[in-house]
């Protein structure tokens, strides 16, 4: 079992199943989502992933049509995103776990958008869009 919080700690999950995928995204809308130079995320079935406190401040931004990107209303953590056209998964973000999900990124993607300022030192394939599947 995985488990998370938001930065004030009023949500909370839990993720019952695999989290597969990991890649750290350098897209222009991952970094300023986050704040970061990239936006280390994954994927989860939504039948995996359970709010077990503060649903409510779940809040979203559809930051491209049928993407919509949650965050917590009180502290901005940035949490999962739901994804209109595909109910089976949520994008999810690392950033917020308190235990190790017991895997690594495997690429970079995106890299054409990475910011200025932040050098890739490791060896991770990088893609100028997603990984081919
Ligand atoms: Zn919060
Ligand atoms: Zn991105």
């Amino acid at each position: 079992m995985h488990k998370g919080s938001c930065l004030c700690g009023q949500i909370r999950y839990e993720i019952s199943g695999e989290i597969t995928g990991v890649l750290n995204c350098h897209c222009s809308r991952c970094r300023k989502f986050h704040g970061a130079a990239f936006r280390t995320r994954a994927w989860v079935r939504t039948k995996d992933f359970r709010c077990i406190s503060g649903e409510s401040l779940l809040t979203h931004y559809e930051s491209s049509p049928g993407r919509l990107r949650t965050f917590c209303r009180i502290c901005g953590s940035n949490l999962i995103t739901k994804l209109r056209d595909n109910e089976a998964l949520y994008g999810f973000p690392l950033g917020t776990l308190d235990t190790d999900p017991g895997v690594k990124p495997e690429a970079h993607c995106f890299v054409g958008s990475k910011a200025p300022w932040y050098e890739i030192t490791d060896n991770l394939p990088q893609y100028q869009k997603f990984p081919p599947p």
